[in-house]
């Protein structure tokens, strides 16, 4: 932190009532630590600062209550757009601030009033930072060739499906500075445009103006795009716009908002498409959510012999294919001895929170045990046999037990494989995956 504890300054400036301070503060000291979020929040008694850092959320501060509602006003009043004597119902706004740190960042800010007074919720997004290369995501294995090898089809749909702070706008955007070269067009409409990258024509969507995403498309068609990104698809229009301009001999990029590349196709039928569009257009669907990695300094290894994820993770592998499986396993670069550690021995590993030499907190992960997040990733390739699947009237979920038993990689077989090398924990990966088991 440049030497400057911003911590200790924001605990000053709360003592001293002073709420530009605070801000100024609070904003380095989140974007600092790597936060998405800043949640400030009134309880009965106290009010409280906490942040979002790898997904989960850390208490920053407590504050006495009677300095809350001048927070609150002076960020309304700050942004332009809220109205400081409403606090019934929730507001938005978007603000552009810089971190003393100087870094450029965008707030995306909401009030809801609870039963204390208004809750503030910032969703940060760092202009500074880089976009990452496809290949540093931990994309693996199988995965990577079907990535890989779709980014060079000249036309056709490659969707993301995504809940909120999975990762998929970064992993959007590396796909993009992946195939952006100067012999290429490259349009995009998007809600917000949170990255300005050199090379491509980045739109912002006005839909209160009429300018939405399918307009964007139908216009777009002629700027003589070769490739266009449409920040989500979420009505029939849209759908139908991205169907045509595939068909028309063009790359589309977009996002949908389901939980997985299976249920992605149900979506995409209620949204009134026949299958033999979808076959003739889809290329790809895949999914991703973030979970942490562990902190390589302090981990351990663990018996996890009674845990029942165990038992989940080892029955995810039963129906893949014995020839496939082998592949995948040496594809990335999993050893012999990390799989018999995992498959017959239990064993994984975990943080320990502790320095492995000292024995006291760790310093790389203060003891947190997680350091970083790694993305899981799971990829549905349209091949011919899927397709005939689908133009056959298949259900979305007989496709996918057919594509799993031919060796696709779900979300959690990735998670599994990442275990496996010591890279995330079962805990992590069932978060994520654990829908599949409320289910039964
Ligand atoms: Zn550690």
């Amino acid at each position: 932190m440049n030497g400057i504890d911003y911590k200790s300054k924001l605990d000053e400036a709360i003592l001293q009532s002073d709420v530009v301070k605070i801000f100024d503060n609070l904003l380095t000291v989140a974007v600092e630590a790597g936060a998405s979020d800043i949640h400030i929040e009134p309880l009965e008694n106290y009010c409280r600062i906490r942040i979002r850092i790898d997904g989960i959320l850390e208490e920053l501060v407590q504050y006495p209550k009677n300095i809350h509602e001048s927070i609150i006003s002076k960020f309304k009043i700050e942004s332009g757009q809220m109205r400081p004597d409403e606090k019934r119902v929730p507001q938005d706004a978007r603000v552009s601030s810089v971190t003393l740190t100087n870094k450029e960042i965008d707030l995306r800010a909401n009030t809801l009033p609870s039963v204390w007074w208004e809750c503030l919720v910032m969703r940060i997004v760092d202009k500074s930072k880089k976009i990452p290369k496809l290949e540093e995501l931990g994309i693996e294995g199988s995965n990577k060739n079907i990535i890989f090898r779709h980014l060079k089809y000249p036309n056709g749909i490659i969707l993301m499906t995504w809940p909120t702070g999975s990762g998929k706008t970064t992993t959007l955007y590396a796909c993009l500075d992946y195939v952006n070269k100067t012999e290429v067009n490259i349009i995009t409409y998007e809600d917000p445009v949170e990255n300005k990258m050199p090379g491509l024509n980045q739109a912002q969507i006005r839909s209160d103006i009429g300018f939405t995403f399918a307009n964007g498309l139908r216009g777009g068609l002629r700027q003589d795009p070769d490739i266009m990104m449409v920040g989500e698809i979420r009505d029939r229009e849209t759908l139908d716009m991205a169907m045509e301009s595939a068909m028309t001999g063009h790359l589309v990029f977009s996002t949908v908002h389901t939980n997985s590349s299976a249920e992605t196709i149900t979506r995409v039928y209620n949204l009134w498409a026949q299958p033999y569009m979808l076959v003739g257009t889809f290329n790809l669907v895949m999914a991703e959510r973030l979970v942490r990695r562990v902190c390589d300094h302090c981990k351990i290894q663990t018996s996890v012999k009674d845990d029942p994820q165990y038992i989940y993770a080892r029955e995810s592998f039963r129906n893949f294919d014995k020839e496939a499986l082998k592949k995948e396993i040496l594809s990335r670069g999993i050893s012999q001895q990390q799989r018999n550690d995992f498959v017959n021995n239990a064993l994984i590993y975990v943080g320990s929170g502790k320095d492995p030499i000292m024995g006291d907190k760790c310093a790389v992960c203060g003891g947190s045990w997680y350091k970083g997040r790694v993305g899981l990733f799971e990829m549905m390739d349209y091949t011919d046999e899927l397709k005939t699947l689908l133009l056959e009237g298949k259900s979305a979920f007989e496709v996918e037990s057919v594509a799993l038993q031919r060796g696709m990689i779900n979300l959690e077989r990735d998670g599994i494989f990442k275990i496996i090398k010591g890279m995330t924990t079962l805990d992590e990966v069932y978060r994520y995956v654990k829908a599949k088991f409320s289910k039964e």
